[in-house]
């Protein structure tokens, strides 16, 4: 009997895993914004690291500066095992109080007991002593850490990629995107004394000369005072040569400054000429620049690149393309170099913009995938940009829904980029007004300006402003798998095209504009019923007629017999 309901039990445990991905106690206690998370709202973190290269360890304080929202409950701090808390005191009533605090480790967070009760609009701070061997990147940037490295010329090269893996896995943090530092994060990094190896970090240097202490160390400080993502917060060091210029953009003076490895800094200075180009084609497409205090800095670093705010991490080999290669297959791809492109996208959507929820990050990389054709459009053309999203596609897998579980810091399918994106140039050729288009991306860089977000945020935000109902169309391409059929049949005698729209969520109303034998075709939504739909066309010719649809819009077409 036992065993027979044992065999049920395993049984029944096997369906529901079948039906449900698993999750863990640790996913939820990272992914969700539990009470012991919820009642406080983070400042600005004060970083100190002294890594020790030799032993591949490092070890640090945190400042947390913290304001209560509601009374205070237990504090989770999160920091990735296998690194070790050693002390946590916590300042309060107006720097008066000093606490050390108990706490108790569960795998990768730990809990602290605040001995003083922290009311709704009170301010603390809470200073974090750790130490230890954080995990070393096996892949960066997508399977990060500490990435432990030497240049050429037998230097030390080191910096950490963090996105998804997540920011404690260094230095411990709330670490969930729908909190940011409000003002920012200071990083000092203190490094042995060496004339060439210096440390470079988000935002700009403190002073002038770098602090040279008695005992043979150096302190490099580094200042972003914008909201910044925890991930992004991230330290450079190495033989880097420097040099800056000024841009003048949408909002003044920006301050730019280029790092590269003294070995490569020739190649690097000729490559970097595209970063004011892209800050000129993005400022046009989406606003200014968004963290101009901060200035703008692209460091090359030991992998292939990633979005760190403000110091963009480039990796790309000083060759256009990505790694060399045009990920669309059309060609443009290899007119400009894809690192500094996307990467620097992700100022406007990723660090500006920022989803509150792994789960939502297409606002992230569907915007910033779109980015690409708008820089290729920018410089090359409508059609450029027609044909690189169109090429784009080859990349789709429609594995998975692109929106992934709430909640349980697990982010949905990689096409969050080339299908997202995709999705958006469908939005854009429905709106069929280029500067209405134009303007929509623009406001959500000024109306979520340094805010988080959900997904319906963004999705609401589009169909208010363009002033049609996307929300089946949102529905469709980031919640379900299955792309929109367009499906139609022509009558030669009468001259009729009948369509209508398989395989979607119901509703699904996308309107279609498009050129067919130069003459301009609309399907509008008010033609939309449950029944077939009928349109008078000459001279049809269904593969000229297919491909029309398909330049501008991500469906699949099927001719009925
Ligand atoms: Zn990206």
């Amino acid at each position: 009997m036992k065993q027979i309901t044992l065999y049920f039990f395993l049984f029944a445990l096997a369906l529901s895993a079948n039906a449900q991905p698993v999750f863990t106690k640790a996913d939820t206690l990272r992914g969700s914004l539990n009470e012991n998370r919820d009642w406080f709202d983070i400042q600005q973190y004060a970083i100190d690291v002294t890594p020790n290269i030799e032993n591949k360890t490092i070890q640090g304080f945190v400042l947390w500066d913290v304001k209560a929202i509601k009374n205070s409950k237990r504090i989770q701090i999160d920091l990735q095992q296998p690194l070790v808390i050693d002390r946590i005191i916590m300042v309060s009533n107006g720097l008066k109080k000093m606490d050390t605090l108990a706490f108790t480790r569960d795998g990768n967070i730990a809990i602290a007991n605040p001995k003083t009760n922290m009311k709704n609009g009170e301010n603390f701070q809470l200073l974090i002593s750790y130490h230890g061997m954080p995990r070393e990147a096996i892949r960066p940037p997508w399977d990060g850490g500490w990435i432990w490295k030497k240049d050429a010329n037998g230097n030390p090269w080191i910096s950490v990629a963090c996105q998804g893996l997540g920011a404690s896995v260094w230095y411990p943090c709330k670490d969930v995107q729908s909190d940011e530092p409000d003002h920012g994060a200071t990083i000092k990094i203190t490094l042995p004394k060496k004339d060439n190896i210096i440390a470079i970090a988000n935002g700009k240097k403190q002073w002038d000369e770098q602090l040279i202490l008695n005992n043979g160390t150096q302190h490099f400080t580094w200042k972003v005072t914008n909201p910044i993502n925890n991930y992004n917060i991230i330290p450079y060091i190495g033989d880097y040569i420097g040099w800056s210029e000024t841009y003048k953009g949408l909002k003044g003076n920006l301050d730019i400054h280029y790092w590269a490895l003294r070995q490569d800094s020739v190649k690097a200075r000729n490559q970097y000429t595209q970063v004011p180009m892209m800050l000129k084609a993005f400022e046009y497409w989406f606003g200014p620049y968004p963290f101009y205090e901060d200035g703008f800095q692209m460091i090359q670093s030991p992998h292939l690149g990633m979005e760190h705010q403000s110091a963009i991490a480039y990796g790309n080999k000083f060759a256009n393309g990505y790694l060399g290669r045009d990920l669309s297959g059309s060609g443009w791809g290899l007119k400009w170099d894809f690192i500094i492109v996307h990467e620097s996208g992700h100022e406007w959507f990723a660090n500006n913009i920022t989803s509150k929820d792994i789960a939502d990050m297409w606002v992230h990389e569907g915007f910033t995938n779109y980015s690409e054709t708008l820089f290729t459009e920018f410089y090359y053309g409508k059609e450029a940009g027609n044909e690189y999203s169109v090429g784009s596609r080859r990349t789709i897998k429609n594995d998975k829904p692109i929106i992934g579980h709430y909640g349980v810091n697990e982010e949905g399918s990689g096409d969050m980029y080339a299908k997202a994106g995709s999705m958006i140039h469908n939005i854009r050729h429905a709106i069929n007004n280029d500067s209405l288009f134009r303007s929509i991306l623009i406001g959500l860089n000024k109306d979520f300006y340094h805010q988080t977000v959900t997904t319906q945020q963004i999705e609401n935000y589009i169909s208010t402003k363009s002033g049609i109902n996307f929300s089946k169309v949102f529905d469709q391409y980031l919640r379900t798998i299955q792309i929109p059929i367009f499906s139609y049949s022509y009558d030669k005698n009468e001259k009729i095209l009948t369509y209508q729209w398989k395989n979607c969520v119901k509703g699904f109303d996308m309107p279609l504009h498009f050129k067919y034998l130069d003459k301009g075709f609309d399907f509008l939504p008010a033609d939309y019923t449950p029944q077939k739909r009928l349109i008078k066309v000459e001279n049809f010719d269904p593969v000229a007629f297919g491909e029309a649809i398909k330049h501008q819009y991500y469906v699949e077409l099927n001719v009925e017999k």
